[in-house]
């Protein structure tokens, strides 16, 4: 703790998973002989660097870029970049912690790390963002590769700037080594299905929660935050399956329609106009837009977190159970805070962590990665039904682990025994290095 006490949020998921693993450890003597827990915990390699680029005015601006390559013993760190005022290395470090045990609860062969750096893309030109990601990649290029590690995206960073960075680094390296970033387009390697995995995945993992309790998500009132990737196509998904979505956020405010929000237009606003989600209610004179508002007053059957770490609380946790909402699923990473979980898990609300529940977008990007080193382009049809398969698994995992472990239907005990155990295993074969 005396290492990382400035990372407020890295403490707080490394807490998380610790706290979920004494019976583990219990069973296990070789975790604490090893000092496994220790050597977890510290990241493998960091590095910071400055990111200098000229704005359209012409002036000079620095940013700050982060790498975090956390764990390798699976395989290459695999994890997206965040671009964001708010990024630091204790966010780095939080996100690449938590990036280890997803990647391992997919069963692939991809190791953690994380990315990204302060710069705000809000507001900024398109050339202005090209010349950022251009400048970011003139320094990433040296610690990254197809073998060694792997970006995606992550908040702030999609499609576009993917390309962006793809471009330099074919530049920088005088090669076009298509498995060293992942989200790229179908069009120039890119997986069909990768825009759609993290959310379509979410929902995926929710459907197989209701099934447990059979139920399913036919006919239920969802609300989901953010409005971004996750988001809209967790509301895509939720949609084909009969649910109705009423009410969706960005960081401006909350849209709200209790006749169920139209996914079209939501991704023209905020996927083509990159718009301010209140301009919904130009579209549709049914909503209404609350500013500074929160998705979580609203009643609702079941609770998508799906924009940032730390955005529902105890509060918004009590006023949810009040309101009679009965599955919570987290599509963003540690949207929820610790008292917030534990309200949910001491109530009727069915809890499923993001490291479990949004890991279908890296379980695609890995399908990425196998479609570039096999030279394969796969249908979106068989992106999907493999992502179904994987969210299917990873659901399957964290009951079976809890189970094993005396923790019956506790998804958050589940994924992180789950996740860890292949880890640890990995390390002892591996080592001390
Ligand atoms: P996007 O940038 O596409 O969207 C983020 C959304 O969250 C936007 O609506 C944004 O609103 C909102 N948001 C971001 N920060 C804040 C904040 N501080 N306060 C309020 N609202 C905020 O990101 P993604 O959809 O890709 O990522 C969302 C979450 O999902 C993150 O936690 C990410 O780590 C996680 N995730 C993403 C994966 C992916 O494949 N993309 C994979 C696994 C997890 P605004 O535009 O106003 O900022």
């Amino acid at each position: 703790q005396h290492r990382n006490h400035s990372e407020p949020v890295f403490l707080q998921a490394v807490q998380e998973v610790l706290e979920t693993l004494s019976p583990v450890i219990e069973e296990h003597p070789e975790i604490e002989e090893q000092n496994l827990l220790e050597r977890l915990c510290e990241p493998e390699r960091q590095i910071i660097f400055r990111v200098p680029w000229r704005d359209d005015k012409g002036n000079i601006q620095v940013n700050r870029g982060f790498r975090t390559q956390f764990n390798s013993v699976l395989g290459p760190y695999k994890g997206g970049l965040r671009f964001h005022p708010t990024v630091n290395m204790g966010v780095i470090k939080f996100l690449a912690f938590e990036q280890i045990f997803k990647n391992s609860l997919t069963g692939l062969n991809i190791g953690g790390g994380k990315g990204g750096a302060d710069f705000d893309p809000k507001g900024k030109s398109d050339e202005e963002v090209m010349r950022f990601c251009q400048a970011f990649m003139n320094e990433l290029f040296r610690h990254v590769s197809y073998k060694r590690d792997v970006p995606a995206g992550d908040i702030g960073v999609g499609a576009r700037e993917i390309g962006y960075l793809f471009g330099q680094y074919k530049k920088l390296t005088n090669s076009f080594e298509l498995g060293v970033i992942t989200g790229k387009g179908a069009s120039w390697g890119g997986s069909l299905g990768r825009t759609e995995a993290t959310g379509y995945g979410t929902v995926y993992f929710a459907e197989e929660m209701m099934k447990v309790k059979s139920d399913s998500l036919q006919g239920k009132t969802c609300v989901i935050s953010g409005s971004g990737n996750v988001a809209l196509y967790a509301l895509q998904k939720l949609q084909e399956l009969g649910a109705n979505v009423v009410a969706c956020s960005d960081s401006s405010g909350v849209i709200y329609d209790p006749k169920g929000l139209d996914f079209d237009a939501l991704r023209m606003i905020k996927e083509v106009e990159r718009e301010r989600i209140g301009k919904y209610t130009d579209v549709h004179g049914s909503a209404t837009f609350r500013p500074d508002a929160k998705v979580w007053d609203i009643e609702c059957d079941a609770a998508f977190p799906c924009a940032t770490q730390n955005e529902l609380d105890a509060g918004d946790a009590r006023k949810l159970v009040k309101n009679g909402c009965r599955l919570v699923c987290e599509g963003a990473n540690m949207p929820c805070t610790p008292e917030a979980i534990e309200i949910f898990r001491g109530s009727e609300v069915n809890f499923a962590p993001g490291k479990a529940a949004n890991a279908g977008g890296v379980a695609v990007s890995g399908l990425e990665m196998q479609q570039n080193a096999g030279l394969e382009h796969w249908s979106f049809e068989q992106v999907d039904k493999e992502l179904h398969k994987i969210m299917r698994g990873i659901h399957e995992s964290c009951l079976r682990y809890a189970e094993q472990y005396h923790r019956r239907g506790d998804y958050v005990s589940g994924a992180n025994i789950g996740g860890f155990l292949r880890v640890a295993e990995a390390m002892i074969c591996q080592g001390l290095i």
